[in-house]
């Protein structure tokens, strides 16, 4: 569990899901830009490697500490807004939970978000955090301007100028290697509301309406039980800003803790306790898939709580093999022989300048794969993997991947523009953990 006090008295860092974790040396909160310079410089000086974390939220071992562990818990809060140009400024520590309502006072709203809210804003677009939506791109691509401190301490701003920007598209996904994010500024947009649809279908029933409800609603996503040939859908569209209703809340709520989280905690102990249980409780969770209808602030309805843990990897492919890699994941999981009780989930987000973007260049269906924390999931993502390398997949780098050197230098063409990037603004690798050594 991610605690600032357990961290500087254990000197010892784990990840929500715990799939990295290890001790460092040094913790530290800085709370003014100066002494984030300093502290930066003087690990320049003495040849320390640093790590800044954001909420621990990522499953691979890109935010793992080894000598300075540094969290800008400290650094929170709407730096500046500019209505006049929809723009809002934020301190990197900032939550991604304590956005909405800043920007709402101000009559503003996020372009789009992912499932939860927990992240920090600079570790969301440190990894091209996204949600759904086939015309909006990730968290990352909403940002106009980068404010940073590099691997010697200096401080630098750069703003965003068009599509050829060689910096601006190595800071889009950045995963923390060009240097610490301590101001991000984002394009927002009027305060909206979204009216939400969640409903059963068949895959059949979801594949003939797909092309269609892509184009129709601004945020589409299906998430597909294995084994069975059911899906929950979801589609949201953007209406004029109205709060949840009092009620609605309450009800909704109740659903989501009660129903989906520990309804499913208890399903996925039984699955956890006697695998051969799972295909009997993906049916039966295919089944009880509710039907509802919500409205609110988009910030209300973006995320969901998300209690019962996972091990997650996601990949982003073309969306043109969006169906046919589909097809070929549905026949090969058709006796659920990895016994997989977890939905596969579906998104789809348009393509990003951003270098190291999953969705670089291409318009992409993000397909995540989960498995109850404490099951195995080695055979099933390893499967998966396969599967997804035919399709060109590109890993969510913020999930559990099977990166390599070689891999990366296939699936990036621009990853030597992204490392000329970095080389001038962290000369000596203080930013490098040893994960990212690896991949070096
Ligand atoms: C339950 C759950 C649900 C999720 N849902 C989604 C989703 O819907 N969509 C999606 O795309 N992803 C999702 N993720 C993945 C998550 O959004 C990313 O891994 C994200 O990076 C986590 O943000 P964080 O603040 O926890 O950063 P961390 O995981 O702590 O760090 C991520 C990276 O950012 C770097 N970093 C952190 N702060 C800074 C900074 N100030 N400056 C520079 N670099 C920094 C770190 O060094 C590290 O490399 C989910 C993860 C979980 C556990």
């Amino acid at each position: 569990m991610f605690s600032l006090k357990t961290l500087q008295t254990r000197k010892q860092w784990s990840n929500w899901a715990e799939t990295a974790q290890g001790p460092f040396e040094e913790f530290f909160t800085p709370r003014k830009v100066e002494e984030l310079q300093e502290i930066v410089g003087n690990a320049f000086k003495e040849g320390k490697r640093i790590r800044v974390i954001g909420a621990s939220h990522s499953f691979s071992p890109i935010a793992l500490p080894e000598e300075f562990c540094l969290s800008l818990h400290e650094m929170r809060g709407l730096a500046s807004i500019n209505k006049e140009c929809g723009e809002a400024t934020f301190w990197g520590g900032t939550y991604l939970y304590e956005i909405g309502p800043l920007l709402k006072e101000h009559g503003f709203a996020l372009e789009n978000m992912g499932d939860i809210q927990e992240q920090t804003i600079a570790g969301a677009v440190s990894t091209g955090t996204h949600g759904t939506g086939i015309t909006l791109g990730s968290i990352s691509s909403q940002v106009v301007a980068w404010e940073w401190i590099d691997g010697r301490g200096e401080y630098h701003v750069h703003r965003r100028e068009g599509q050829d920007d060689t910096l601006a598209n190595s800071l889009h996904v950045s995963l923390g290697l060009l240097g610490i994010l301590v101001r991000v500024t984002l394009k927002v947009l009027p305060l909206y509301s979204l009216k939400v649809k969640t409903f059963r279908a068949t895959i059949e029933e979801g594949i003939a309406s797909w092309k269609k409800d892509l184009s129709q609603f601004r945020h589409l996503e299906w998430f597909w039980f294995p084994g069975t040939n059911l899906l929950q859908v979801k589609q949201m569209e953007a209406i004029s800003p109205v709060p949840q209703k009092k009620w609605e809340k309450t009800v909704s709520t109740i659903s989501k803790t009660v129903v989906d989280n520990q309804a499913f905690y208890v399903l996925s102990e039984i699955c956890r306790r006697n695998p051969k249980r799972t295909q009997w409780v993906s049916e039966f969770s295919a089944k009880n898939i509710p039907n509802r209808i919500e409205t609110g602030y988009s910030y209300e309805l973006f995320a969901t709580p998300r209690k019962v843990k996972f091990y997650e990897s996601e990949i982003a492919i073309p969306i043109e093999h969006f169906l046919e890699c589909l097809e070929e994941l549905m026949e090969g999981l058709k006796n659920n022989p990895f016994f997989v009780h977890f939905p596969v989930e579906c998104r789809f987000v348009k393509g990003e300048t951003g270098f190291l973007n999953p969705n670089h260049q291409q318009n992409s269906a993000f397909l995540a794969f989960h498995m109850y924390k404490g099951m195995s999931y080695e055979p099933y993502f390893e499967w998966i993997w396969n599967v997804m390398e035919k399709y060109n997949g590109r890993p969510h780098w913020g999930k559990m991947n099977n990166l390599t050197k070689d891999k990366i230098y296939t699936l990036y063409p621009k990853w030597d523009s992204f490392q000329a990037e970095r080389e001038k603004f962290d000369p000596n690798g203080t930013y490098l953990n040893k994960y990212f050594r690896t991949l070096m």
